[in-house]
């Protein structure tokens, strides 16, 4: 007799799956599903009816195989950094078994599997004085960074690490293992890099890689109540720089974490990112101007391995409790500098513990030579926040970013960067990221791949009651 298990299938259907799977298959009362389901932020909780451990290719053929059969959503669930609370009764995909990174140093190329993290990316190809375009943080899962966007620390000069992309391994809803690239399957591959997970289950994807050991690179910091003077200054300090210089000033209030330098530890600062393509004496002359803004209270400044490339941004770590969202600029307008300093400086006790603004141009805006679905290439910058979501700040937090976010709307630009979506998970939010002919050809898409719209966990682009 099979038992019915508080789900949609049942102990029989389950067992059949575990026997066609390599990995674990387990429900939410099994040991190890908690582990499975587990996301870096700390405030999303995933639920679905059954996760699947894949151990490979295979497996995720399985996954969507029975899912299908059983018209269960699917999602996907590799680190959680982009993880959103909408997988209750879904199938899970988990991919972090799936981490091999394999660099052909000849053609210049890596292929990506898809639970590795983009700092393996980076590790794997160093060796070969290759590097992919990483971003703030080497944790971000390297599918969904990459085909959200991709905006790395050195964009200006190398452009989104989506635009490297040439050929993506997809399980599709028919549970056909395809290769899509600029000449096959052209429309999935060009709504893969943007739309990630509405259009399949990627498995792996190969990216060509560039031509790079180090930099100069790193951060000036300054104490908090200099803010004003380090954020105008910043303004005037990138309006000509070259493609070879990416940068980000960000107001942080850092925790008293013993890992911090004692200059910054615990405390509120303006801190200037900068990584530079060229000689460090080019670069350190470019900083010149920026040490001159305010006194410097620690400067990380030099040259710098890429494999070092977390130490720029100094992203937290560790999995905590966010409620994070970005949007984008279409001009770094001194009215944007006022905005931040009024909704995210002044106090040192505040919901916003980042406030980052990243000047974009150079490479990211000129079109790419495979074209993609990601939006918003002409943006002048990134505005991107970061609260912790625990009490006593829980509540207080959305409502900071969406009054820094009112402050700006002036000057915000109609697209967003995929990967910054955040915790706007509503269909509308997430349609609205696109301008509308690229939205219209998303959603045909996504009604030739998935029919049912069951690929409808994270930032989906229909909701369930809508269809594909
Ligand atoms: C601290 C921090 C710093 C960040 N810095 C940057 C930055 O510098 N540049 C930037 O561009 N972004 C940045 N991001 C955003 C980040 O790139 C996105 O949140 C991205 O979605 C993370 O991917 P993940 O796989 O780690 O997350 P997950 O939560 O595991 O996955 C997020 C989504 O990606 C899709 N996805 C993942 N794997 C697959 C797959 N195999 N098949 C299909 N879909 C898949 C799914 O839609 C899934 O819901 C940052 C985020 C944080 C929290």
């Amino acid at each position: 007799m099979t038992t019915r298990i508080d789900q949609p299938f049942t102990a029989a259907d389950l067992s059949g799956l575990r026997s066609a799977c390599t990995g674990p298959v387990l429900t939410p009362d099994q040991p190890g599903y908690a582990d499975e389901v587990a996301t870096w932020n700390l405030s999303v909780r995933l639920r679905p009816a059954v996760v699947v451990g894949a151990a490979g290719p295979d497996d995720v053929v399985a996954a969507v195989r029975w899912a299908t059969e059983r018209g269960l959503a699917i999602g996907v669930n590799a680190t959680g950094h982009g993880a959103v609370p909408n997988a209750d009764g879904a199938l899970l995909v988990s991919t972090r078994r799936m981490t091999s990174v394999r660099v052909d140093p000849v053609l210049g190329t890596a292929t990506v599997a898809a639970g590795a993290r983009m700092r393996d990316v980076t590790a794997a190809a160093a060796p070969y004085g290759l590097a992919p375009v990483q971003g703030s943080t080497g944790s971000a899962g390297a599918v969904g960074y990459t085909l959200g966007g991709g905006l790395g620390v050195m964009s200006r000069t190398f452009g989104l690490a989506v635009d490297h992309v040439t050929t993506i391994d997809v399980v599709t809803l028919d549970g056909r293992l395809r290769t899509v690239d600029a000449d096959h399957d052209a429309d999935l591959f060009w709504a893969l890099r943007g739309g990630r997970g509405n259009f399949g289950v990627v498995t792996s994807y190969r990216t060509m890689l560039q031509r790079l050991s180090t930099f100069y690179g790193g951060g000036l910091f300054f104490d908090g109540a200099d803010a004003g003077e380090v954020l105008h200054r910043y303004r005037a300090w990138i309006a000509d720089h070259s493609d070879r210089t990416s940068s980000s000033v960000a107001l942080l209030r850092l925790p008293p974490d013993p890992r911090l330098p004692e200059p910054i530890r615990g405390r509120f600062v303006a801190h200037l990112r900068m990584a530079h393509v060229g000689e460090p004496e080019e670069g350190s002359r470019l900083a010149g101007a920026m040490r001159a803004s305010a006194p410097v209270l620690l400067e990380t400044l030099g040259r710098l391995p890429t494999t070092a490339l977390d130490a720029v941004h100094l992203d937290p770590v560790d999995p905590m409790p966010t409620h994070e969202r970005g949007l984008l600029l279409d001009d770094l307008a001194a009215g944007v500098v006022e905005a931040v300093l009024a909704r995210a400086g002044g106090a040192v006790e505040h919901p916003l513990v980042v406030t980052d603004l990243r000047n974009l141009g150079g490479a990211i805006a000129r079109p790419p030579e495979r074209p993609s679905a990601v939006p918003g290439r002409d943006a002048a910058a990134l505005l991107f926040t970061l609260a912790p979501a625990v009490p006593p700040l829980a509540e207080a937090g959305p409502r900071a970013v969406q009054a820094l976010f009112d402050a700006v709307e002036p000057w915000r630009s109609t697209s967003t960067l995929p990967s910054f979506l955040g915790r706007s998970f509503r269909p509308a939010d997430v349609q609205g990221a696109w301008p509308q002919a690229s939205l219209d050809r998303l959603l045909a898409v996504k009604g030739a791949w998935d029919p049912a719209n069951q690929l409808r966990v994270g930032h989906a682009l229909l909701g369930a009651d809508d269809v594909g």
